[in-house]
């Protein structure tokens, strides 16, 4: 929960400021281990709260308000002398964190998840001032007394408290609430501290969560073993809280969904939704729920941003100019490919004061781009030399050789965006597919088992050739979308992933080494497999050379994924028709595409495919959702996604 509903902020009013440890109902939920539910009505006081008492201290699991962190610590020292030293905060949100002065004021230390610290750095301070200033005097005894800390210890995935006698399992399972979403764990009493991943009434506020992906957090929480559920807010319950909580989801999803593709408005939908149930569960009615309806309509209509986008390919935003940018001006007409005219209705919907003029080629597109402000799907220098007023040209591929080397286009003020990332995670997996049909031999078992039909080795294969990735050691040429999604699957098997790239500094976790492009040379002689996901520029092209091939190892393979021209071709083949390297992966050739006869046809050592690695079908989804949010962020004059360097060349 973040806001509070305006409901009892009208009650607030009515009733005597008089704070009270009545705020709060305790029950003892096991031996050590306390559930705190605060109250809501008639003033809403906070999130619930528990405590576990170990061995020589006692971790509180959600901080609450300053408010009720107050009231928790006096309940506390009802129970045990032992010292607060932890405070664990499920998110961000003010109820919920807020109270993290007061337990620091005793020494503790917050807790939480690595996003959830980031969110509380980046919103909190202000957020915690505007309720010490404001007008209403229950937002400012929320938080009067204490000063705002943020949590300073985090972790990613799980954290454990134990002292052999308790454990207590904090653990994320993706974004569901917020982005940064944990739940409390105690398997040995079965109780889950859910924080608002789960709540026991009307308190769902879903602003900060994606409802596609709170659904499956729920569904990771139904796998463990739990007998109570302490929610975030309202009274505790049994597993089954569980699955009510996902219903709500699941079924309003369907019929905001239903309602979308049936081309209802949004009025419409929101007295469309029948879920009788949910007024058993609330005592409101489900058509009263307004900001969760009007949220999955947003999300399903890409009114917020495609989390996918956002949060899984960490795509970010700008610099391109927004509605702050000095003269700014709300685009009126953008040029676009052929669409069904579904697409093109979604389109309309989440730019609704932009003509949207539909062009079927480049030519018509260039004739078009006179009077428009941007052009999605195409990239000539006509296009650029026509259009007097574009501000914007969205190319629909990662790479941009082909655009960042039309002179009209450099030197304009137009903001080039490319896909970048989006055909990452197919091209991940087709990289890492190809090493495997070398280390696992099905380079050369699968052409025996079509021409054979026996059991048994090809002749000639050598035990040997069967190799196994675990402690080896992989070269990522290029840390971008591509290379970044190689290097986190090489790093699942076991493998030593090292990287160059000229632009990323900050090394992800699943890199052991990250260098520099000079560095190049001398980490070709350490690596097992060197997969180049590098873009073309005048600096990468030719890259892979005579001097590079002799710098790999002997047993190394070479796989190709990003674009051909970064290899050299002649020096390749001398490479592996002397045994410089012991096979390659090519998805790209140069020339593309490889002329029949080519040597590279016939080598045993060389798998080719057709520049394919990049196709998938979840891929045309994003790609959708990339086109469309991009439109949604150029007419409401929101920094765009994937903006390329038109000078560097990616
Ligand atoms: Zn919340």
């Amino acid at each position: 929960m973040r806001k509070v509903p305006a409901f009892f902020l009208a009650l607030a009013g009515l009733v005597p400021s008089v704070l009270s440890a009545d705020g709060g109902k305790v029950t003892k939920l096991a031996d050590d281990v306390y559930f705190m539910e605060t109250q809501t009505e008639p003033e809403f006081l906070g999130c619930n709260t528990g405590w576990v008492i170990f061995d020589d201290y006692v971790l509180v699991l959600d901080a609450g308000f300053p408010l009720s962190a107050k009231i928790v610590v006096e309940e506390v020292r009802k129970t045990t002398k032992k010292p607060v030293r932890y405070v664990f905060d499920t998110h961000y949100h003010g109820d919920h964190s807020f109270g993290n002065g007061v337990y620091v004021d005793l020494g503790a230390t917050g807790v939480a998840h690595t996003l959830c610290i980031r969110d509380q750095r980046l919103k909190n301070p202000a957020a915690y001032k505007a309720n010490q200033e404001s007008n209403n005097d229950l937002e400012r005894r929320w938080v009067a007394g204490a000063p705002w800390k943020d949590a300073t210890i985090g972790f990613d995935s799980s954290m454990e408290f134990s002292d052999g006698k308790h454990r207590v399992v904090l653990l994320h399972y993706g974004q569901a609430h917020t982005a940064g979403d944990a739940m409390a764990y105690l398997p040995n009493e079965k109780i889950l501290f859910t924080g608002d991943a789960c709540v026991n009434g009307a308190f769902n506020y879903m602003g900060d969560g994606d409802s596609e992906n709170w659904i499956k957090v729920l569904e990771s929480l139904q796998e463990l073993d739990v007998e109570t559920v302490a929610p975030g807010h309202g009274p505790l319950a049994g597993k089954q809280l569980l699955q009510t909580q996902k219903n709500w989801f699941v079924q309003l999803r369907e019929q905001v969904g239903k309602g979308v593709a049936d081309g209802k408005s949004l009025d419409q939908i929101k007295e469309s939704i029948d879920i009788p149930w949910y007024e058993k569960w609330t005592s409101k009615k489900a058509t009263d729920q307004i900001p969760n309806i009007t949220q999955v309509y947003n999300e399903l209509t890409g009114r917020v941003p495609p989390a996918v986008l956002i949060r899984d390919l960490a795509i970010t935003a700008g610099p391109s100019p927004t509605k702050d940018t000095p003269g700014w001006t709300a685009p009126k007409k953008v040029v676009i490919g052929n669409h069904s005219p579904g697409q093109i209705a979604a389109l309309r919907a989440v730019a609704p004061d932009v003509e949207l003029v539909v062009a079927r080629t480049p030519a018509e597109a260039a004739k078009l781009a006179v009077d428009a402000d941007g052009v999605i799907g195409f990239c000539t220098a006509d296009i650029v030399k026509t259009g007097k007023k574009l501000r914007w040209i969205q190319v629909l591929s990662a790479g941009v050789e082909n655009y960042v080397t039309i002179p009209e286009l450099v030197k304009s003020d137009v903001v080039l965006t490319n896909t970048q990332k989006v055909y990452a995670p197919e091209i991940g997996d087709h990289a890492l597919a190809m090493l495997l049909a070398f280390t696992r031999g099905l380079r050369w078992q699968i052409p025996h088992q079509t021409s054979e039909s026996t059991w048994g080795l090809p002749r000639g294969f050598n035990q040997s050739q069967f190799i196994e990735l675990q402690g080896k050691t992989i070269l990522v040429v290029g840390l971008g979308g591509i290379g970044t999604e190689v290097a986190r699957r090489a790093n699942a098997f076991g493998v030593r992933v090292i990287a160059t790239d000229p632009k990323v500094t900050d090394r992800p976790k699943y890199v052991h080494h990250l260098g520099r492009p000079e560095e190049l040379k001398s980490l070709l002689g350490k690596a097992d497999a060197v997969i180049n996901c590098s873009p073309l520029t005048a600096e990468t092209e030719k890259m892979f050379n005579a001097d590079a091939f002799a710098a790999m190892k002997p047993n190394a393979f070479y796989i190709a994924v990003s674009r051909g021209k970064l290899t050299d071709t002649d020096a390749l083949v001398y490479a592996l028709k002397n045994k410089q390297i012991a096979g390659a992966g090519l998805d790209v050739t140069d020339p593309e595409p490889l002329p029949p006869g080519h040597d590279l046809w016939k080598m045993p050592n060389v798998i080719i495919t057709p520049h394919v690695a990049s196709r998938s079908e979840p891929r045309d989804e994003r790609m959708w959702l990339m086109y469309r949010e991009n439109l949604r962020r150029f007419a409401a004059g929101e920094p765009l996604l994937g903006v390329v360097d038109k000078r560097k060349g990616y």
